[in-house]
């Protein structure tokens, strides 16, 4: 009996937001395993927000994802099949099998994850990729001192939520910006974060000045944008500022900046990152990453959607701040 494999492709890219017709979903019969090779049973998708720029085949730091084939995507799931001598049947693995039920590999671009302490699903969020995002852009370009004040926008999110987490760890005075009062209050309350702003219904300049009387030193940018407009504005001489993502601008609208002259005027850095070209730092983030949420030191949440057929709206949602914390897609 041949094991057919759900999968999603990109069948034609946005002009402005996604929409469900972007995608098709298909099935596929399994070919047999060649040598070498491993077959997984993915458990969880994970949705991102670099997904949004990789559909668009414009000028980016990476190629564009191929019209007709599968999204790509983080994975995590069990091996169900090898033929290769390093994975065998019940490892439980991360891998880059994109928006698919099962992936076959040769065994290069999986890793084995320990998931007895922590769930299979967080190595694709807070000890996984986006974890290590929060660890490099906070560490290597913010390093914050303790007492300074470190900003973050989409701070219920994946990132957002493990920087603010690690700059109060490391005795800053931490502001969040999200969407919204129930993400506000789970930044605050949750969280622990001091203050947290729903840039939605405030007036993000004064509430900034309020929630961060001293000046801001460190931003974590998730967003660009207005909300960068108004950290800007009160940014203390020689703030640093971690350019992560722009998400206000992935469906194309224009993110104009209106303040440039205070880059000079406060001595400011500004240092754009993508966290895969830092391979370096991985295993040492992990692992910190990691004993903190084993410990409880570390809060992370997660909203699932249930098989493959729901991502699509999974992921538009994503990009309308439709999710709270790690979105990803329960695929077993
Ligand atoms: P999140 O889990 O934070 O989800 C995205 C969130 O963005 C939404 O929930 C929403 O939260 C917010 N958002 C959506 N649209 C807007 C908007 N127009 N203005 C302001 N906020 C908006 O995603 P991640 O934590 O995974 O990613 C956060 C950012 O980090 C993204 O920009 C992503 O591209 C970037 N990134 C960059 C990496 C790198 O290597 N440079 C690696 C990984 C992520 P809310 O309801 O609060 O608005």
């Amino acid at each position: 009996m041949p094991v057919m494999n759900k999968q999603i492709l990109l069948a034609s890219r946005p002009t402005g937001a996604v929409t469900p017709d972007n995608f098709r979903l298909v099935e596929t019969e399994l070919a047999p395993l060649a040598q070498g090779e491993v077959r997984v049973r993915n458990h969880y998708l994970s949705l991102d927000p670099y997904m949004r720029g990789r559909m668009n085949d414009s000028k980016s730091y990476t190629a564009p994802q191929k019209l007709n084939e599968v999204m790509i995507g983080g994975t995590v799931g069990e091996v169900i099949d090898s033929r290769n001598d390093i994975y065998k049947p019940s490892d439980k693995v991360a891998g880059m099998f994109g928006w698919q039920e099962y992936g076959t590999s040769d065994g290069s671009v999986l890793q084995k994850i320990d998931t007895s302490v922590i769930p299979m699903s967080a190595h694709l969020g807070v000890v996984g990729m986006p974890g290590v995002t929060a660890w490099y852009g906070l560490n290597n370009i913010i390093a914050p001192k303790s007492g300074e004040t470190v900003v973050v926008s989409a701070a219920s999110g994946a990132v957002g939520s493990v920087v603010g987490q690690l700059a109060k760890q490391q005795g800053c005075h931490v502001v969040g910006i999200a969407g919204g009062p129930e993400k506000c209050s789970y930044v605050r309350q949750d969280l622990g974060f001091d203050d947290c702003i729903d840039y939605k219904s405030a007036d993000l300049p004064a509430a900034l000045k309020r929630a961060a009387p001293k000046g801001i030193d460190g931003y974590f940018d998730n967003v660009g944008g207005p909300t960068l407009d108004a950290v800007m504005l009160c940014a203390n001489p020689f703030a640093r500022i971690a350019v992560c993502g722009a998400i206000a601008g992935y469906d194309g609208e224009p993110l104009v900046m209106k303040h440039p002259t205070l880059i000079l005027i406060s001595r400011m850095k500004l240092e754009g990152f993508i966290v895969s070209e830092h391979l370096e730092v991985w295993p040492a983030a992990l692992r910190e990453l990691g004993i903190l949420v084993a410990t409880g030191k570390l809060k992370y949440r997660e909203t699932v959607a249930h098989g493959l057929a729901s991502a699509p709206e999974a992921f538009i949602g994503l990009l309308k701040g439709r999710n709270f914390g790690k979105q990803v897609i329960k695929l077993i």
